[in-house]
């Protein structure tokens, strides 16, 4: 349910336009918002009628409804389905955005691997880690792990429609410049490397939600590792060693929701890091031996 509530913050503050007060309309952009997201037509079907027809989610993306007759009539192998408009986000333009942001506030951006936390002290005063499948090390987690996600991005510009099969694992999902086809969730997997039988598996699922993927070209594999945890760890540790302290956030193994979630999980991340500012700033009381 926390999950869900930081999912809440992604439309208004990521997408600063979009106001669910007028109905779910957009407003311009002003040149301090990040990149428009693509408003994004979408259906998600179901091979069999789902528990819940109307998911949680529903009043979060935009007019959400259920599938008529003659829409589903596309995909004679599914019986049900869901039509709504969501918002995508281009994550290489936002992350630049993101960038561009902190840098124009004057802050310093570093760029270095890390082998242990402790390096990080004396030079800062407190620690954000945010490193996903990175915590196996740093944090000494063995609760995070990858899940491989295996997918392809084709030119089909002609695809306007984002197109989810209910069990998550063949989607179709145009954005600006190409369409990403998917995919895979391969848990415990730590291979980047494309596997051509996936690929061909892929293209050909997709091929069947939407046959005029056969005309689609310009055809790269892509594979990224989700940072698999049972649950995101979202809290403050106070690290001890030889008489010193390090006060560290912990923001990672946000799984297959990292990008919906991550605004009002770094809000409250944030909310962690003022505690650990004010935890330093409160002398420690003196003892009384
Ligand atoms: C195929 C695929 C499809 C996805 N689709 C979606 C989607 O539709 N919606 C969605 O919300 N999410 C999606 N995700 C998931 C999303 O990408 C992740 O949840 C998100 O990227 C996690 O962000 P993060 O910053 O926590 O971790 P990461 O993106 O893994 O970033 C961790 C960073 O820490 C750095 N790091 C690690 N160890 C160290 C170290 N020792 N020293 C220095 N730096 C270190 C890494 O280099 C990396 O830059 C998808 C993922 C994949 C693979």
């Amino acid at each position: 349910m926390q999950v869900f509530t930081w999912c809440l913050g992604f439309p208004q503050t990521f997408a600063a336009g979009y106001t669910p007060a007028t109905g779910g309309g957009f407003l311009p952009f002003s040149s301090s918002c990040p990149p428009s997201p693509l408003k994004t037509p979408s259906w998600q079907i179901f091979q069999s009628v789902p528990t819940r027809e109307v998911p949680v989610w529903a009043d979060v993306v935009l007019g959400f409804r259920k599938m008529t007759e003659a829409e589903l009539k596309r995909f004679p192998q599914h019986v049900f389905g869901q039509a709504f408009t969501t918002l995508k986000c281009e994550t290489s333009a936002y992350l630049s955005w993101l960038e561009n942001r902190i840098k124009a506030s004057g802050s310093l951006l570093l760029t270095r691997r890390i082998e242990d936390l402790w390096e990080l002290q004396p030079a800062f005063d407190v620690v954000v880690n945010c490193s996903g499948l990175g915590s196996r090390q740093l944090a000494g987690d063995p609760a995070i792990s990858p899940v491989r996600g295996q997918v392809l991005q084709v030119r089909a510009p002609w695809v306007k429609h984002f197109i989810r099969d209910g069990s998550g694992l063949t989607y179709i999902y145009p954005g600006v410049s190409h369409v990403t086809l998917g995919g895979t969730r391969q848990e415990g997997d730590w291979s980047l490397s494309p596997d051509a039988e996936i690929s061909r598996g892929i293209l050909s699922r997709c091929c069947a939600l939407e046959p005029s993927l056969h005309r689609a070209c310009d055809i790269k594999e892509k594979v990224g590792l989700r940072p698999g945890r049972p649950s995101v760890r979202l809290q403050k540790e106070l690290l001890v060693r030889g008489g010193q302290r390090l006060p560290v956030v912990h923001n990672y193994g946000h799984g297959s929701g990292g990008v919906s979630v991550h605004w009002g999980s770094a809000l409250e991340a944030t909310r962690l890091v003022s505690e650990c500012v004010q935890d330093l700033r409160t002398p420690a009381p003196a003892s009384k031996l």
